[in-house]
């Protein structure tokens, strides 16, 4: 059995060490004579591994103290509906902005509850850039911000943490967490579905400021109470437990290849050599995306001859890169280059593509 090159964009590669791992330990956790699925939530060995997870996390994003932190079911999608439920009033207007399709979806979650506004989009471009700071309109009374930091699918990132006053800034970051630094207190929250740089589907993360956990919100069930989650450690009612260790190993194994500063230079590595693929091959391959707003973590292109692309992606498959063919959204190919892509895979695919360029150019 071997392991192919995974380019997958959600749920995606995995560190092969952890999976190893959580294959060694699967039947008897640590000597508990039960696997770590089978243990209850509430039992010792099970808050002990969620509590492990918790303080890696907070120690590789250097999390400040007073921020809370939350694991939830329901992926990224369901905390964009309860980003007005907790933190607008009933109607209140809320600023958006639209740089990708995961801005769309965010907008259409929090629709229901309150005035949502759009700060700015890019879409009339095909969301190939971010629109510069001085031409977002915020709303004065806006109850907060929402950004994408990383467009999965369009390919689309913020290079840098906007520089804003008195916003309270939320990112969804399901598709660029822990793949390089940020300053965690300039956001009043950030969340993320842990499918893409986390670990496997079913949990996912939000880092959240006091003031915004104040909030009265509106009138919800507890379930739907980020607030109520937190007050029971996350485990309001039965959390995907297995899902939870297996970041918690994710979130290990990053600090052992030492931390996000490190994987932030071998993304970096990464991104750019793809890029250079793509920018050197004479228009053969094309990225639509300003070279400022580059993602690091998804790399969109195209083949100028588009009849290639389902040749492109079976000669892919035969030479073992596989989970590149681009999003329905968009078409075309797409890498995904998250943390436990190694520099190798993204290597093979680059001379893959350099090899199937000049056989076909
Ligand atoms: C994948 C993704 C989502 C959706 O995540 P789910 O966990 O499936 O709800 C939302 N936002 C971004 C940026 C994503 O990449």
């Amino acid at each position: 059995m071997s392991r192919l090159h995974n380019f997958s964009a959600g749920p995606a590669a995995l560190p092969e060490a952890v999976l190893r791992q959580a294959q060694e330990e699967l039947l008897d956790w640590h000597g508990q004579g039960a696997s770590v699925m089978e243990l209850s939530h509430r039992g010792k060995a099970f808050i002990d591994i969620a509590a492990e997870a918790e303080r890696d996390l907070r120690a590789l994003l250097a999390v400040p103290d007073d921020y809370a932190v939350v694991f939830m079911q329901g992926g990224a999608t369901l905390i964009q509906a309860l980003l007005p439920l907790n933190f607008a009033a009933p109607g209140q207007a809320v600023d958006y902005l639209l740089t990708g399709h995961w801005g769309e979806k965010a907008v259409e979650q929090a629709q229901p509850y309150c005035d949502v506004r759009i700060a700015a989009s890019a879409k009339g471009s095909g969301y190939s850039e971010i629109p510069a700071l001085s031409q977002w309109r915020l709303s004065d009374d806006a109850a907060y911000l929402h950004i994408t930091d990383n467009e999965t699918i369009h390919g689309v990132e913020f290079a840098d943490t906007p520089v804003l006053d008195n916003v309270a800034l939320i990112a969804d970051m399901s598709s660029s967490i822990l793949s390089r630094r940020i300053d965690v207190s300039r956001y009043a929250m950030i969340y993320a579905g842990a499918q893409k740089n986390i670990g496997p589907s079913g949990i996912a993360v939000a880092i959240i400021h006091p003031q915004l956990l104040a909030r009265a919100g509106q009138a919800r069930a507890p379930i739907l109470n980020i607030g109520a989650h937190l007050k029971h450690d996350s485990m309001l009612n039965t959390p995907p437990t297995f899902a939870w260790y297996l970041a918690g190993l994710v979130f290990k194994h990053l600090k052992q290849r030492g931390g996000v500063a490190a994987i932030e230079a071998i993304n970096r590595r990464k991104a750019q050599r793809l890029y250079s693929v793509i920018d050197d091959s004479a228009g053969f391959y094309r990225n639509r995306v300003v070279p400022a707003c580059r993602s690091r973590m998804n790399v969109p292109f195209f083949l100028a001859n588009d009849v290639l692309e389902t040749d492109f992606l079976k000669q892919a498959a035969s030479n073992g890169l596989i989970g590149l063919k681009g999003h329905r959204v968009v078409g075309g190919i797409r890498a995904s280059l998250y943390n436990a892509v190694t520099e190798a895979s993204v290597e093979a695919l680059a001379q893959f593509m350099i090899d199937f360029a000049q056989r076909k150019a």
